[in-house]
């Protein structure tokens, strides 16, 4: 695919509108980031890519595909949320296969790409341990590597730092973007983090009360703020 175009997305819970007329075309290999304050409707407008919210209104086609009228898992999307949503009873490498069992991978090339997402996040040493046992930091890439190693078209990211204290956020802001680059993934990051998003996105996408207020690089937002 060359683009994700998502054309007038609505989303309402009753009487609220939580997302509204939302316009965004994304490139292949862009870093987007959903930016806004708390109930804007960042996690509405990602959860609607990622196919747990129905939309109300609009279209979400990658390519040629429409695919907002697809259940989840026929997306080809990786998700990382804020809360990890690790296995905690399987170990970190059992964690980071499930989704290529699901998909019918082969033992032998799953063993591989396992090792190879683990090495990515610098992990590869970690393997047989259960969630519990690592550090939040640790935590997070496990759910970092499960997301990529099906090796998805669009990775969507929810807060995925905002549980990690000052220092272990600023290392992984690093890493996720090293691994943005080294893998030429096309991604979709939320956060409330202004410097954040400013640090890490190609684009960012500022939300206001459910309706896009700004689309910018950071040099853009930063000369018209
Ligand atoms: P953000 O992620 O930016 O904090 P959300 O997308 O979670 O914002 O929420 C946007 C708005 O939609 C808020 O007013 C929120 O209360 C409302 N909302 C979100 N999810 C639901 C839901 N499941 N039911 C009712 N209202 C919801
Ligand atoms: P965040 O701000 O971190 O996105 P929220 O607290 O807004 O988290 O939302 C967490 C979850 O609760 C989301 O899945 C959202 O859809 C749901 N939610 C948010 N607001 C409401 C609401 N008013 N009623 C019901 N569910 C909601």
């Amino acid at each position: 695919f060359d683009t994700i175009r998502i054309e007038n997305v609505g989303r309402r819970f009753g009487g609220t509108t939580a997302l509204q007329g939302f316009d965004l075309t994304v490139q292949r290999g862009e870093f987007i980031a959903l930016l806004g304050p708390s109930g804007c409707g960042k996690s509405t407008a990602l959860n609607c890519l990622a196919g747990l919210l129905p939309l109300t209104d609009g279209s979400i086609h990658v390519g040629d595909q429409r695919v907002d009228v697809l259940p989840p898992e026929k997306r080809d999307f990786g998700m990382v949320f804020q809360s990890y949503a690790l296995f905690p009873h399987l170990t970190v490498e059992k964690n980071v296969a499930f989704g290529l069992q699901m998909r019918g991978v082969s033992r032998s090339e799953t063993a591989r790409r396992v090792a190879e997402a683990l090495r990515l996040v610098r992990l590869e040493d970690q393997a047989k341990k259960l969630p519990g046992q690592l550090s939040g930091g640790q935590q997070q890439r496990v759910a970092i590597a499960r997301a990529v190693v099906i090796e998805p078209r669009v990775v969507l990211m929810d807060e995925p730092l905002s549980n990690l204290d000052a220092k272990l956020r600023l290392e992984m802001r690093t890493e996720i973007r090293r691994l943005h680059q080294t893998l030429g993934l096309t991604t979709v990051y939320v956060t409330h983090d202004q410097e954040e998003a400013l640090s890490l996105a190609d684009r960012l996408v500022v939300l206001r009360a459910g309706r896009v207020q700004q689309i910018g690089t950071p040099q853009e937002l930063h000369d018209n703020p």
